[in-house]
C-alpha cells in the first residue's frame, strides 16, 4: 500500500522526480504531493493537471520549457530524461500489482460446493487496462471481489504488491479497500438524496489524497452536471458519477465489474470512454469484466475465464478506442 503523504516543505529543488515525456505530454513521476502544484495554469494557460504522485501538461515546446512554465523547474530536478515512453499498449512488461497463484474459492459444503474458482494463475501490471471476458458463471466476479478485498480466497496464493491479501487482519483489508481499491459495479450505487458533487465528496472526505469532487468529475464530462440530483441524470450519466466517486480518491486499482451491463450501447460507450480516460490519465491500473467480447478491443491484455480458470490470454498490439466499438 502507499506510504502516508509527507508533510509538504517550501521547496522542490531537493525532491527527486523522474521525468518522462510521451506524446507531448510531460509526465513528473514520483515526486512528492506538493500545495504548491495544485492543478493551475502555466505561463501559457495550458492547464496542469496533477494525479496523485503525477503531473501530466500538454507541451509542444522541450521538456525544460515545458518544465519552467509550470513553475517547477526552477529547481534542480534531475532533468535527464526517461527513454521515451511508448504508448501503454506498447510497452513491455512493467511494476507487478498483483500476483495471483493457485486462486481457488469453494462456495458452500459438500453436495452443495461451488468451485468458484479452481486454480487461478494471473499478473496483473501496473497502468494496463485488463479485459476480464467469460461466460456468465465463469468466476469473473469472485476473482474481482477477491482482487478488491471484498471475498477471500479458500485457498492459493493472492498478493496486492507486497500486501498478502489472504492473512490479512481485518482492519489492513478495510485500509487497502478504502485507499488503494476503486471499484465500479453495475448499478451505480449512489445515494439519491445527495448531488452528483456530494456522492463524490462523501468518499473524498474519508480518503487519503482526494482529488477535489469538481476534478473527479470534469475527469467523466460530468463538470455541467455536478449539482444534480441522480433522478436527474441518465443510467449513463450515473455511472459516471459512479467513476467519479471510485477515483476521486486516486486509487492504485480500479475494478470494473460489467461496468456497461445495465446501459444501451451508446451510453456504455460513453461509460467506457471515461474508464479508457480514468486508465490513460492517472495510470489505474484498470480490470473490466464483461461477458461482451466487443470491449476485448479496448484491452491492452485480453484474459478469458471459463470455468473457474484462465483459459487464455492475449495481448493487442493495438488498444482500440472505446468510441469505435460497437455491438
Ligand atoms: P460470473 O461473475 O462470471 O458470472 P461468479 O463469480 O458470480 O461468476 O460465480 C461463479 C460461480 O460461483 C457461480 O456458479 C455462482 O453461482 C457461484 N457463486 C458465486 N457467489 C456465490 C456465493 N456467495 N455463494 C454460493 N455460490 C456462489
Ligand atoms: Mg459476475
Amino acid at each position: 500500500m502507499r506510504e502516508k503523504k509527507p508533510a509538504p516543505s517550501g521547496a522542490f529543488s531537493n525532491r527527486r522526480c523522474r521525468v518522462a515525456q510521451l506524446n507531448l505530454r510531460i509526465w513528473l513521476r514520483s515526486i512528492t504531493y506538493h500545495s504548491g502544484l495544485k492543478p493551475s495554469a502555466n505561463a501559457s494557460g495550458e492547464t496542469i493537471q496533477q494525479h496523485g504522485k503525477r503531473i501530466a501538461f500538454d507541451s509542444s515546446r522541450s521538456p525544460t520549457a515545458g518544465l519552467l512554465a509550470a513553475g517547477v523547474a526552477v529547481i534542480n530536478l534531475p532533468l535527464a530524461m526517461e527513454p521515451l515512453t511508448p504508448e501503454p499498449a506498447a510497452r513491455g512488461p512493467r511494476r507487478k500489482v498483483f500476483h495471483v497463484r493457485g486462486l481457488t474459492k469453494v462456495y458452500g459444503l459438500g453436495l452443495a460446493e461451488v468451485h468458484a474458482l479452481a486454480g487461478v494463475d494471473l499478473d496483473l501490471f501496473e497502468g494496463e487496462l485488463v479485459v476480464l471476458l467469460g461466460p456468465s458463471g465463469s468466476g469473473k466476479t469472485t476473482l474481482l471481489n477477491n482482487l478488491g478485498g471484498l471475498d477471500l480466497p479458500t485457498a492459493g496464493e493472492l498478493r496486492y504488491q507486497d500486501f498478502d491479501l489472504t492473512t490479512a487482519e481485518e482492519s489492513d483489508l478495510t485500509r487497502y479497500r478504502r485507499d488503494s481499491v476503486g471499484f465500479i459495479f453495475q448499478f451505480y450505487n449512489l445515494i439519491p438524496s445527495l448531488t452528483a458533487r456530494e456522492n463524490v465528496a462523501l468518499i473524498t472526505e474519508i480518503a487519503r489524497d482526494p482529488m477535489p469532487p469538481e476534478d473527479a468529475l470534469q475527469m467523466v464530462n460530468l463538470g455541467a452536471r455536478l449539482d444534480h440530483f441522480p433522478a436527474q441524470l441518465s443510467g449513463g450519466e450515473q455511472q459516471r458519477v459512479a467513476i467519479a466517486r471510485a477515483i476521486a480518491k486516486r486509487p492504485e486499482v480500479l475494478l470494473c465489474d460489467e461496468p456497461t451491463g445495465a446501459l444501451d450501447v451508446r451510453t456504455g460507450i460513453v461509460v467506457l470512454e471515461a474508464i479508457e480516460r480514468v486508465n490513460r490519465d492517472l495510470g489505474t491500473l484498470t480490470v473490466v469484466i464483461t461477458h461482451n467480447a466487443v470491449m476485448a478491443d479496448m484491452a491492452d491484455r485480453v484474459i478469458h475465464l471459463s470455468d473457474g480458470r484462465v483459459l487464455n490470454e492475449h495481448r493487442n498490439s493495438v488498444r482500440a478506442a472505446a468510441s469505435s466499438l460497437n455491438w
